[in-house]
């Protein structure tokens, strides 16, 4: 049976996978170009897609700018010089990395060699979107563990490991798992994520999406990277998006045992990290002082939004990555609305299923002033 907008589609539509056909677009963070354009408002800040409000590194822009005279060739397709770096900061062999056209495309990747129609994959409520959207598009059947309550302590919203690992049977292929989570910010310390790692199947690939690594400073936040001798069937996804500042660029990429990193090489496209990203992704790993201050900032604007939300009487999702998720009692879509047409891009996340709640990446001190001023306007 036909529906009426599907008549006029050309017949070739149809014979598309079903996953894909369903798919929802994902949601991006408004550009403030496109905010310009629609308000015609200047001086927007823009807190919508956890962003490093100080940008790259100058020697990671400088890298990449000089990558321009040469646009006529290929990129190094094996991204010797960026491995080669990560290989020395990571401590980890250099057969294990992957680069990805950010870390969105390793994840793709990754679903598209373990997954298939009735092969299962599992994540959490509220996890990040990107998972169900490559399950989905490759036909594998997705199953949702129920997230932490609303009311937990210490991780309202989180990843809950226990109902995770209900859901694993003999059709799982793959886990994907946030640490920390987005959009909850909520994370997962050593010892439950390594019981969890321990009972799980080795035949079962565990995705452990470590995006915001670098902002992390608790005492108990596990680097996966260690391990992944231990756990031949773990995959590493960091990226140079967040604390790199690096995401207009699109690079990313996956440490894993060699024999999966040879899979994921072999599938990739063969040129998926352009020359600019490559450059300045190298750079990058050379400024630490940038990225201790990127770090620093972070902290300092974390603090400043986190209780100037709890002070407008709001209950905020405690967070240890660059965005905090606050609960505005009420439909969040018209609050968003009416602080874009105040110049400050948010992100509403009822694509998550939290209809209620605003996402606000942490941005300069004065962004984050602006924010909250404009919030406590509207909500007064
Ligand atoms: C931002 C983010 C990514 C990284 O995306 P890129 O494709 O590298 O820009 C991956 N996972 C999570 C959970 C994120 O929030």
């Amino acid at each position: 049976m036909q529906s009426r907008a599907e008549e006029s589609l050309p017949e070739c539509v149809a014979t598309a996978l079903a996953g894909v056909r369903a798919l929802t677009p994902y949601l991006p963070g408004k550009p403030l170009t496109e905010l310009e354009r629609e308000y015609g408002i200047v001086d927007a800040v823009k807190l919508a897609s956890n962003e490093n409000p100080l940008g790259p590194s100058p020697a990671a822009v400088s890298a990449a700018q000089a990558t321009l005279t040469d646009l006529g060739r290929y990129p190094d397709g094996f991204g010797f010089e960026l491995k080669e770096a990560l290989s020395a900061r990571l401590g980890v062999a250099i057969e294990s990395l992957t680069l990805g056209n950010g870390s969105n495309d390793s994840l793709e990747l990754i679903a598209r060699i373990f997954l298939q129609p009735g092969v299962e994959a599992i994540y959490s409520e509220y996890a990040f979107l990107v998972y169900p959207m490559v399950i989905q598009a490759i036909g594998a059947t997705a199953r949702v563990a129920r997230a932490l309550p609303a009311d937990h302590p210490q991780q309202p919203y989180g990843h809950d490991l226990t109902a995770m690992a209900a859901l694993v049977n003999e059709r799982t292929g793959v886990v994907f798992i946030a640490n920390p989570n987005n959009p909850t910010g909520t994370w997962l310390g050593r010892d439950e994520l390594l019981a969890f790692l321990e009972q799980l199947p080795p035949r079962v690939i565990c995705v452990l999406d470590e995006a915001y690594f670098e902002y992390l400073d608790q005492p108990d936040y596990p680097n996966g990277l260690e391990w992944l001798t231990r756990f031949p069937n773990l995959i590493v996804a960091r990226t140079f998006s967040k604390a790199y500042g690096l995401a207009a660029l699109r690079v990313g990429f996956v440490v894993s045992h060699p024999a999966i990193a040879d899979l994921l090489n072999r599938a990739r496209q063969p040129f998926n990290v352009n020359s600019s990203a490559l450059a300045a992704a190298t750079a990058a790993l050379t400024d630490r002082d940038h990225l201790a201050r990127s770090v620093a900032l972070n902290n300092q604007g974390l603090k400043q939004l986190s209780e100037g939300l709890r002070a407008l009487g709001l209950a905020v999702i405690p967070s240890v990555a660059n965005f905090v998720t606050v609960d505005l009692g009420r439909e969040a879509a018209p609050i968003y609305d009416a602080l874009l047409r105040r110049g400050v891009i948010t992100r509403p996340i009822a694509g998550y299923g939290l209809p209620n709640h605003l996402r606000i990446s942490v941005g300069l001190a004065e962004e984050n002033r602006r924010l909250l001023s404009e919030l406590e306007a509207l909500i007064a």
